[in-house]
């Protein structure tokens, strides 16, 4: 099969989305933006032996390709709506192939997104995808938006991702059905686009967490300028991180839930006047959303114990060139 022949039998489904002018096929994609809607688009890349290891599953690696960026448009606050596809592989497997465009294209459909482009060469497996979003004109979300007491909150619980990431490196050990639930939080994460959505005009700043809860939730704290103080008793955590926490694994625990990446839950500020609105977010989402701290002026963020004393360290959040 050729390039041509595969790009058309594996990514081009046709005509789906209306304000799709021109789609796959010609030399840029043209489509029509809603009236009203500024455009919000990232970019993230999914490396082999980086991000994922070469015997990963097909199906979870397209489902992740995009997962990751429909968690960017959910810390944005946008509606993800197209997306393009740069990939480098080692061969044409079109058994690989079919399984991967089967996870992309899933959890595509699952958001109303159109594949409308893409890039595919020769090279060692790379996934670099772009994605298109929109907001109405200035309700997107940042990260600038902190302000003194404001309220900081976590969507869902955290960790989970990294615990499966440290018993597949022999760092830790789960029973099988605990393990289950956190390599599927790791393999095929949940972005939390209809909270991103539901948190304009409610949230004053917000993050997808890829990183790490304490590196993401510095990343708000530098782009607003403020500081903020934190809860480890806060922070929401499945029943096996629980059950770390209290034996023997309590550093890895702590690890997990202030440095574990891959989690794509959000992290956001509200005004403490918003504590209702949210708490009916969380019911209506069906979403748990917890407070964990508040911000401060000045700067630095303090993590406290479940004693109240300030970690005197922090575990490193992930950092590609640290
Ligand atoms: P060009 O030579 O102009 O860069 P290509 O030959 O690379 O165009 O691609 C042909 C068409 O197929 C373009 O519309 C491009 O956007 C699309 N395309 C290429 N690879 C992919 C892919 N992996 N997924 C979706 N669309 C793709
Ligand atoms: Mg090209």
């Amino acid at each position: 099969m050729n390039e041509f022949a595969l790009i058309d039998r594996f990514f081009n489904r046709g005509a789906q989305d209306p304000a799709v002018r021109t789609g796959i096929g010609d030399d840029g994609a043209v489509v029509v933006p809603s009236p009203g809607c500024d455009l919000v688009v990232a970019v993230d890349m999914l490396v082999e032996g980086r991000h994922f290891l070469a015997a990963a599953a097909p199906v979870t690696l397209g489902h992740k390709t995009l997962a990751v960026n429909l968690s960017d448009m959910a810390a944005m606050g946008a509606r993800p709506r197209w997306a393009l596809l740069a990939l480098a592989l080692p061969d044409c497997d079109e058994h690989w192939l079919a399984d991967f465009t089967r996870g992309l294209f899933t959890l595509a459909d699952r958001f109303d997104v159109t594949l409308i482009g893409g890039d595919t060469t020769r090279g060692p497996r790379n996934f670099c995808l772009t994605i298109v979003g929109e907001v109405p004109a200035g309700a997107a979300l940042t990260r600038a938006g902190a302000r003194p007491g404001d309220d900081i909150y976590v969507s869902g619980s955290l960790g989970d991702a990294a615990l499966a990431l440290a018993v597949l490196e022999g760092r830790a050990a789960l029973g099988a059905a605990d393990f289950a639930l956190a390599r599927a939080r790791l393999d095929t994460p949940e972005p939390r686009v209809a909270l991103g959505e539901r948190l304009r005009g409610v949230a004053t700043a917000a993050i997808d967490i890829s990183d790490g809860l304490t590196g993401d939730l510095q990343h708000i704290l530098d782009r607003s300028g403020m500081g903020a103080t934190i809860d480890v008793a806060l922070i929401p955590r499945s029943a096996p991180l629980a059950a770390l926490c209290e034996r023997a694994g309590r550093d890895l625990a702590l690890a997990c839930l202030l440095a574990g990446g891959d989690d794509y839950e959000l992290c956001f500020m509200a005004a403490p006047t918003s504590r209702d609105v949210v708490a009916a977010i969380a019911r209506d989402l069906d979403v748990p959303l917890t407070r964990i701290g508040c911000v401060s002026t000045g700067s630095g963020l303090v993590v406290r114990d479940e004693r109240g004393a300030p970690l005197a360290t922090l575990p490193r959040s992930f950092d590609h060139f640290s």
